[in-house]
């Protein structure tokens, strides 16, 4: 048997999806139930919140947001028919059968998985009377501090725009501040571009002078650049003294070329799917700081493992958001288990009612959040204002 025969046959065993040995926590944990409440967050769509309940009335709560995507919907269902009589334990043999289907169906499946894998863990910890962290190794970061991304909050996208949510990002406490000032960059129209980065760079440097040097500045670049304008931006960028610089082009070599060159720590793989699609990226050294989103990556052990390989490699590991308040203790507790674990996304100011949203509400102090001990993520969603934003 050569190497690759003796891989497809272990990678096979698990797509036969069988019960769980684990005779006795999976007695308690049989998914029986999902429900799916909606809630309207702003002009960036919806927050998709998922409820499973299982046969003994034990609930696990997940987080499948993905804007106004109408995909994700019927997919929960389809996915969730495969889910339904097994154990909440099962989540190596349900991404085993999965996989293949969540990546047919792209972003909505892959969003659809999480939703439902975070749902699975919320159930486990319950069943077991232990917080989620437990379940992943245990817990090395009490308090998980927090970034507050407040691109979707700025709409007059001008230095004194951007500077004046970043103000209030700073006097909420945050110490750390992400933009994305190239947005809309005129990519079809080459002769408008330099005017358009310079406007960019300009807000960057009003919010740094805003925030002050003491504060963290992130910036992300939206894979607005090619390759010369990415490696010239990152260069002019060197005085705003950057946190990092975060996913310059699309290309993965570009990257890793820009990363190479540049001064300042560069981030990404927001978008990339499983540890197969982050090790060629991690192996080329695109960025500096790997960025796995628990919605976008596979769910919340998927995240566990891609921060494994990048500890491997000597590599920071600063989860993705933004999300639902749910998403973000569900990530919060993974980030609180990982060695190389740096900062966690906060999508800064996106609704006055984020807080309430769970119980007990959601509570930043000075830009941390501490992770609850409470069995499973320690949170429950508030129906009332579910039922109130319901969309
Ligand atoms: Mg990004």
């Amino acid at each position: 048997m050569n190497r690759r025969q003796l891989l497809q046959t272990s990678l096979a065993a698990p797509l036969a999806f069988t019960q769980s040995a684990y005779a006795a926590p999976a007695a308690k944990t049989v998914i029986d139930k999902i429900e799916v409440f909606q809630v309207k967050v702003n002009h960036r769509g919806n927050w998709v919140l998922v409820r499973l309940t299982t046969t003994e009335g034990i609930t696990g709560l997940g987080d499948a947001s993905h804007g106004t995507d109408p995909n994700v919907l019927p997919l929960l269902k389809t996915f969730f028919a495969n889910l339904k009589g097994r154990s909440a334990f099962d989540v190596e043999p349900l991404r085993g059968a999965l996989w293949p289907e969540v990546q047919r169906n792209g972003r909505p499946g892959v969003v659809a998985f999480g939703g439902l894998e975070h749902a699975m863990h919320d159930i486990q910890g319950k069943a077991l009377g232990v917080p989620v962290w437990a379940l992943f190794g245990g817990k090395l970061h009490a308090r998980i501090r927090h970034y507050a991304n407040i691109n979707r909050t700025v709409t007059e996208r001008t230095p004194d725009g951007f500077s004046r949510v970043a103000e209030l990002a700073r006097k909420a406490g945050f110490t750390a501040i992400k933009m994305a000032s190239f947005d809309g960059m005129p990519r079809n129209d080459v002769s408008k571009i330099p005017a358009f980065t310079q406007i960019g760079i300009d807000c960057i440097a009003g919010v740094r002078k805003t925030i002050g040097p003491a504060s963290d500045l992130l910036v992300d670049a939206h894979s607005n650049f090619d390759l010369h304008r990415g490696l010239e931006l990152a260069q002019r960028l060197e005085p705003m003294k950057l946190f990092w610089l975060e996913e310059v082009c699309r290309a993965t070599p570009d990257l890793a070329a820009i990363n190479k060159a540049a001064v300042m720590p560069t981030a990404g793989g927001e978008s990339i799917f499983g540890t197969i699609g982050y090790f060629p990226y991690i192996k080329a050294e695109a960025v500096d700081i790997v960025m796995p989103d628990i919605k976008y990556c596979g769910g919340l052990l998927e995240t566990k493992k891609i921060a494994a390989i990048a500890e491997a490699a000597g590599m920071p590991c600063s989860p993705h958001g933004p999300a639902s308040p749910i998403g973000n203790i569900a990530a919060a507790h993974v980030c609180a288990t990982l060695p190389n674990f740096q900062i966690l996304e906060l999508g800064y100011g996106e609704t006055e009612w984020r807080a309430e949203l769970i119980d007990p509400p959601e509570a930043f102090d000075k830009g941390y959040l501490t992770v609850p001990d409470k069995p499973g993520f320690g949170v429950s969603l508030n129906e009332k204002t579910a039922a109130k934003h319901a969309v």
